[in-house]
């Protein structure tokens, strides 16, 4: 199943902000050339939030320098340049590219196949491009330049080290505004950040794109799991374990290693090649295989949170969004054609409940089939048929990305939005008619036949390190009380009550409340302060009157003082809290 961000670079221009943000990035590059003659340009597209080019500087720059740069864009605005378009012969463009030092863009244009090709004038400036763009450097404006970065030129770590400069552009002062607003917030609720600071888990250069996941992490994922095993409990799952690695020869029957193998591990045991499971399915096809099957006991729903890896880049690795080893709440469902539907809406139900229960918003793609894809056309009409019929019946809007499924099967995505409103990918249900096929699974049909049975794969969490991520951004670390790592931190006033919070701490951990007491002879200003910081939902203060009157003074994360409760009160609410996984 995919683990891709959704981090797509939208190269040339069909937006109109598309439009906007390029033509900032040729202001830019304008600029960038009078401060620093002898700057080589590479490309600027604009991309999904802004724009960026890649340039060979003279000298390296730094922040200072972007502030001079935007400065420097901000006269190119005022002078209002128009931006026109000619149209010569490929050779010449490279004459005129080269005759001006720019050859990275003479490299580009050797490879173009086109004899005429467009450039683009703005005053003394000029650039190889397609197009469309403002009709002059006045319509932009409202812009920020935001980060510089290092990017080999195309991409491969055998070229030289480019400057790339990241900006965005905006139509209103407004919308960039809000824009960098958001940001920022991203920046604060960075899941490595915060990662860090809550002491959830660690990455360590001994084994990159391997997070380690701490005690306090581990609750948060217990937790997860927890619910996870519950809901698939109810909803008729049977659970698996399968092997990290195989034989080699399993991954060639599977079609990974002839699809996949570049992110594949592969090892040696006894003289003889294997390869560490990059997916859970063909350990879920050789269950499957291990005994005969009837049509009576479909749909059959078999689950794995499975470990897998999966080779990434070390420059594409990002905290625990992308990583090199992911667990995934898989499970491969196996049924008649006619099961399609409601099994899918099934799915689909299971998926609804888990996501309402963080608050996490969505919205559905289903992908169709592709013009190259295996199968018969019975077999991908009923499937496209059910999920259809599964996403009608559930009454959800949902886009359609026709000829986007995979040559296997169609398939049903499902992207959140978080508190940021940015969208991650996590559920997805894909059907598969390869796999069956592959592995010549069979079912005893009531016609005493053999058949072949249809089978999906469907995660609903995904990668529960990357679903953790997006929990940590969403919640900006301040989770639910039944995710909470600590649930309530009991805090004496003074020396003298120690005894009474010993007894509040028995009392909630008693009631399988996570709590702990802050003991040290700290002012309690500084205790509540501190279990601010580390967003613990409760802080239950115990003072002379408290200790006399078996109460505490109760202190919620976000709202402050809210008043003395008797002890056994507040530990139901903490406890019902838990039990309803209030947000
Ligand atoms: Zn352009
Ligand atoms: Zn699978």
């Amino acid at each position: 199943m995919g683990n891709d961000q959704g981090d797509a670079h939208s190269h040339g221009a069909q937006r109109p902000l598309d439009t906007l943000r390029h033509t900032t990035s040729h202001v830019m590059a304008h600029a960038a050339l009078r401060l620093f003659p002898g700057t080589k340009l590479d490309i600027g597209p604009a991309i999904a939030d802004g724009f960026y080019y890649d340039f060979e500087m003279p000298r390296a720059i730094s922040d200072d320098d972007l502030a001079s740069i935007e400065a420097e864009m901000r006269r190119i605005v005022r002078e209002d340049i128009p931006l026109v378009r000619r149209e010569l012969p490929r050779e010449e463009a490279i004459r005129r590219m080269e005759q001006a030092g720019q050859t990275y863009k003479a490299a580009r244009l050797r490879e173009l196949s086109d004899g005429t090709v467009s450039i683009y004038e703005q005053g003394d400036f000029f650039d190889l491009c397609r197009g469309p763009h403002l009709p002059s450097t006045g319509a932009a404006g409202v812009f920020k330049l935001l980060s510089i970065a290092g990017a080999y030129w195309r991409g491969d770590e055998h070229n030289p080290m480019l400057t790339r400069i990241y900006g965005t552009a905006f139509p209103t002062q407004e919308e960039l505004d809000e824009h960098l607003r958001l940001l920022e917030e991203a920046k604060r609720r960075d899941h490595r950040k915060l990662g860090k600071d809550l002491d959830l888990f660690s990455l360590h250069d001994e084994g990159p794109g391997f997070p380690l996941f701490h005690p306090k992490g581990m609750v948060i994922w217990n937790e997860l799991m927890a619910f996870w095993s519950q809901l698939h409990a109810q909803h008729g799952y049977v659970q698996l374990r399968t092997p990290i690695l195989l034989r080699k020869a399993c991954w060639e029957q599977s079609g990974h290693w002839e699809h996949y193998r570049d992110k594949m591990y592969a090892t040696e045991i006894d003289g003889e090649a294997y390869a560490v499971k990059p997916m859970n399915c063909v350990g879920a096809m050789l269950y499957y295989r291990s005994r005969l099957h009837s049509y009576r006991e479909f749909p059959l729903r078999v689950a794995e949170v499975g470990i897998v890896h999966r080779h990434e880049k070390s420059g594409e690795l990002h905290g625990l969004l992308r990583v090199r080893q992911l667990t995934q709440d898989d499970a491969h469902i196996f049924m008649t054609p006619e099961q399609i539907r409601d099994e899918v809406l099934g799915v689909m139900n299971l998926v609804d409940t888990v996501y309402s229960t963080f608050g996490l918003p969505y919205h559905l793609e289903l992908s169709t089939r592709p013009a190259k894809s295996i199968g018969s056309d019975e077999a991908w009409e009923a499937a496209t048929n059910g999920l259809r019929a599964a996403l009608d019946a559930k009454g959800l809007p949902y886009k359609v990305n026709e000829g986007d499924g995979a040559f296997y099967g169609p398939k049903i995505d499902f992207h959140v939005r978080d508190a940021l409103n940015r969208t991650w990918q996590c559920a997805t249900i894909q059907l598969d008619f390869a796999m069956p096929e592959k592995f010549d699974l069979t079912y005893i049909g009531p016609d005493n036949q053999r058949h072949r049975p249809v089978m999906i794969h469907r995660v609903v969490y995904g990668a529960i390190e990357r679903f953790i991520a997006v929990l940590i951004e969403h919640f900006a670390g301040a989770f639910p009380v039944w995710l909470a790592p600590e649930q309530v931190r009991v805090a004496p006033i003074t020396e003298a009550q120690a005894s009474y919070a010993a007894e509040v701490h028995k009392g909630l951990v008693a009631a399988g409340i996570r709590a702990s007491v802050d003991a040290r002879s700290e002012r309690i200003g500084h205790k509540i302060r501190e279990a601010a910081l580390e967003k613990v939902p409760y802080v239950a203060v115990v003072g002379p009157r408290e200790a006399g009157s078996h109460t505490v003074a109760v202190r919620k994360r976000g709202e402050g003082d809210t008043g003395s409760a008797p002890l056994e009160g507040f530990i139901e609410h903490v406890r019902r809290e838990i039990a309803l996984k209030s947000r």
